[in-house]
């Protein structure tokens, strides 16, 4: 590694290791220690910090800025979770997600941007099936509401495993300019991962092929990426969490829930289910949780990116009816 990487390294591991204020440079922390020479990499939210560990293996460090636990869409950034962002050799964000990542980024940067919306084939947002989104937006608008840009693409591309893969491949080159004496374990390590993700393809396409119900109401519009499995999502919510809709919203997914026979309304796990609990007590279905996977809980520690795909899949086979 060169040594200016090297000394970038060295810096973001300091900064890793602040734990409050300005009680600052002790580095005592025993974890990733300052002297490690691994690639430090900052990774905004959980699917990427996921594929970061994979391509990077022991060869990185990798510094997730949304804390599990943390809905990712309104992280906020502390001093300390800025200084790790600016200071890493190499960043993985997405821009329009979160906009707390996007301006510290905007400010000022040290390492290279892997940012997806570069580098994945991301879907626009209008196509997402949220029917109510530009009503949203309108009423957002004029109660001043709409205090973030959301970006023109819908976001969560990790639900496309074949999109996971070609973002690894974007990380595996990025991690190969910052490290090139390391650049072909990089790339072996993409490639067992593509090989993950192509096995967990396979197996959301043989398992949702024949549905009994297409429909599927989830809580918010997290999961349009798996309607190329053939099932049409209907979010409660808008493409955010908290872009809740009013009761005369509410009332039409209720009726387009009991005219496609769907069985359960899908809740998750960082935000509350009141909303989904309300419209399915209302048309008497169940609940269930379908995980947007955009962070980790107390729920879900031992879990990763392709064991709560797969999870997913079982939800999704069990509510709608599929062989
Ligand atoms: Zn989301």
């Amino acid at each position: 590694m060169a040594p200016t990487i090297r000394y970038a390294g060295v810096f973001a591991a300091g900064a890793l290791l602040l734990t409050s204020g300005c009680a600052a440079l002790s580095d005592d922390s025993g974890s990733a220690g300052s002297d490690s020479g691994k690639v430090q990499v900052a990774a905004a939210f959980y699917p990427l910090e996921f594929v970061a560990e994979r391509v990077g293996g022991d060869l990185v460090d990798v510094t997730g800025l949304t804390k599990p636990g943390v809905e990712p869409h309104d992280l906020e950034l502390s001093i300390n979770q800025t200084a790790a962002l600016q200071s890493a050799d190499v960043i993985l964000s997405e821009h329009g997600f979160q906009p707390a990542v996007d301006d510290a980024i905007e400010q000022n940067v040290k390492g290279a941007v892997v940012d997806v919306e570069k580098t994945v084939d991301l879907r626009p947002a209008e196509e997402g099936g949220d029917e109510h989104g530009a009503e949203e937006h309108e009423e957002e608008a004029a109660s001043g509401e709409d205090e973030h840009d959301h970006g023109e693409f819908d976001p969560h591309f990790w639900h496309d495993p074949a999109l996971m893969a070609d973002y690894a491949d974007a990380v595996s080159a990025a991690l190969a300019k910052a490290d090139p004496d390391n650049a072909e374990t990089y790339a072996a390590n993409a490639k067992a991962l593509t090989e993950d993700l192509t096995k967990l393809d396979e197996e959301f396409k043989t398992g949702l092929a024949q549905c009994t119900i297409k429909e599927v109401v989830v809580s918010h519009d997290a999961f349009t990426y798996l309607d190329k499995y053939g099932l049409e999502f209907e979010p409660i919510a808008g493409l955010t969490p908290d872009a809740e809709p009013n009761p005369a919203q509410l009332a039409a997914i209720g009726e387009h829930a009991k005219e496609h026979g769907v069985t359960t309304i899908f809740s998750e796990r960082l935000v509350s289910p009141a909303l989904a609990d309300t419209l399915a007590g209302d048309l008497g279905l169940k609940t269930a949780v379908l995980d947007p996977i955009e962070g980790l809980s107390a729920d879900t520690e031992g879990e990763d990116y392709l064991s709560l795909m797969r999870q997913n899949l079982d939800a999704l086979k069990a509510a709608n009816g599929c062989q």
